[in-house]
């Protein structure tokens, strides 16, 4: 308003902006001299390279100009988080809230800051920028843009048109993506499938080794970095199934590719997420192809995404709902309510169970299962959980804590899972103190699983997140299968593409973990 009088002095105008998990120019440097190795071609290592720029610039910006230091940040990263990242330094008018430089902490990811800031000083890093610059110019950089869909994105993206929380926007995404300009659109939920079928296996190898308990997922970055950094003595209990989208990443340049007659590198995977941590996934070298390709190339949040249609003038609410992309298109429902805490776990036991009840009438039902036969048993008859929900206890004290003993074919688990990082510590630290004991834990950073992840529309409150929990639940019901052993694109894809080969099914579906460094922050301007 070009305003020049005030009796206060401008106390935040030269504040900086900083760029929390950066690394430095140098770090980066060497990165991208590294990938000449993989891109020969001059044209395509420029790519990459700007990419690696884009990648490890950080995962979340805190443009301190705006904040208004209410300590709310500090509050929920502190008290819920227990990652203790923000601190209020100075008093009165050099009063300043900021990431703090002890070296015995460091940021998740996880976003909550990004979702309680009620000024918006915090985000995601952005990279709505380059995925509309390279929308725009697919033919210049000779790329097909293949948009991705997260199961919880469905049930939260319709608020930020004004429509109420938990309305199911599957098809209108769809029909949006290729509206705004990508070549074709696919549901991470296909992938859940993928990563569900891999983890069940991985619980009856873990089941039959006899290693220490408890198995625990690993398809949250938050988590898996708060485990990484904070806990890593309990890394070796994380399950080495790749989250779904990248598992999606990965199958869309390597199956999707091969059935297209296209080289991946032509293919960008951009995706569109619940979750600000997921910035951080798709950087990490572990999620990189044998190719030197990331698994996936940049994500966008449930905000950006919304924010690039309306720029584009493309109104969800009203838009014609359209399909997903083929063959990556038919998925489970129990690969639907992974948004929501529970979800991966209750997917997994349904499809361990059945499983466990191939394990006792065949022996060879590993190579069956994995060379994608049908008919290695009937999966609707064994498996008494397909059809309706896993009952979990909540556990008096801990809230974000539930509980079950679940019996799967003669085997009797504990079982747990727990949402927001200040659950997991308490949950933790017991099982370190052995006042606890469980043989398979679900752990997802963000309160409520991902419908209330940190890239989800503001506000996301308990109430909102009830309701998009319901929707995922809701479609789960409405879907004709309710296990990833019943989904036939699955089982298509482990006889014609995977045909049992273990070693390819572990560089696409599997990764390792190590102890964290930490990023800290840098400052941008
Ligand atoms: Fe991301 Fe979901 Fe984990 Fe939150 S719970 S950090 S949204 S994956």
């Amino acid at each position: 308003y070009g305003l020049n009088l005030t009796s206060f002095q401008d106390r935040k105008g030269k504040s900086p902006l900083w760029r929390i998990g950066a690394l430095d120019p140098g770090a980066i440097k060497a990165k991208q001299k590294k990938l000449a190795k993989n891109f020969p071609r001059a044209k395509e290592l420029r790519f990459r390279q700007e990419q690696i720029a884009l990648m490890d610039s950080g995962y979340l910006e805190f443009d301190a100009s705006k904040c208004i230091d209410c300590g709310i940040c500090t509050d929920v990263c502190k008290n819920k988080q227990t990652v203790d990242f923000y601190e209020t330094v100075g008093k009165g008018f050099e009063t300043q809230t900021k990431p703090t430089d002890e070296e015995a902490k460091d940021c998740v990811n996880c976003g909550q800051c990004v979702v309680h800031c009620p000024v918006g000083a915090i985000q995601g890093v952005p990279h709505w920028q380059r995925v509309e610059e390279l929308l725009k110019s697919k033919k210049k950089h000779g790329k097909i843009i293949i948009g991705q869909i997260a199961p919880s994105v469905r049930v939260s993206i319709g608020e930020e048109f004004g429509l109420p929380a938990g309305q199911v926007m599957t098809g209108q995404l769809a029909a949006s993506l290729r509206q705004v300009g990508f070549d074709a659109a696919f549901d991470v939920t296909v992938s859940a499938d993928f990563t569900t079928y891999e983890e069940a296996r991985e619980l009856i190898h873990w089941l039959n080794a006899g290693k220490p308990r408890p198995m625990i997922t690993s398809c949250c970055p938050g988590w898996v970095r708060f485990a990484e950094f904070y806990f890593p003595e309990f890394i070796s209990h994380l399950t080495s199934t790749r989250s779904p989208e990248i598992i999606s990443g990965a199958l869309v340049k390597s199956y999707w590719a091969k059935i297209k007659k296209v080289k991946p590198e032509d293919i960008i995977v951009v995706s569109v997420m619940p979750c600000t941590a997921k910035k951080q996934e798709i950087s990490l070298e572990r999620h990189r192809l044998s190719n030197g390709l990331p698994a996936v190339d940049y994500v966008l949040t449930t905000r950006e995404y919304a924010y690039l249609l309306k720029k584009n003038n493309i109104n969800l609410a009203k838009i014609k709902p359209a399909n997903m992309d083929n063959p990556l298109a038919v998925s489970s429902g129990a690969a639907v309510i992974y948004g929501a805490s529970g979800g991966v776990m209750e997917s997994a036991l349904r499809t361990a169970e059945y499983f466990l009840q191939l394990k006792k009438q065949d022996n060879h039902w590993q190579e069956k299962i994995l060379g994608g036969e049908k008919q290695c048993g009937d999966y609707k008859k064994v498996s008494a959980l397909n059809n309706k929900r896993l009952e979990f206890k909540a556990v008096r004290g801990l809230g974000g804590l539930k509980e079950a003993t679940v019996k799967l074919a003669g085997v009797k688990l504990k079982v747990a899972v727990v949402n927001g990082l200040g659950n997991a510590r308490k949950l933790l630290t017991a099982i370190q103190n052995k006042k606890a004991h469980y043989d398979y834990l679900e752990i997802m950073a963000c309160p409520g699983g991902c419908i209330g992840g940190g890239g989800q529309p503001v506000p996301t409150n308990s109430a909102i997140r009830a309701k998009r929990a319901a929707a995922l639940y809701d479609v789960d019901q409405k879907l004709s299968i309710h296990s990833a052993h019943a989904n036939e694109g699955l089982l298509k894809t482990y006889g014609e593409f995977f045909q049992g080969d273990e070693k390819m099914i572990e560089e696409l579906l599997h990764c390792h973990y190590q102890i964290g460094e930490r990023r800290g922050y840098k400052v941008a301007k």
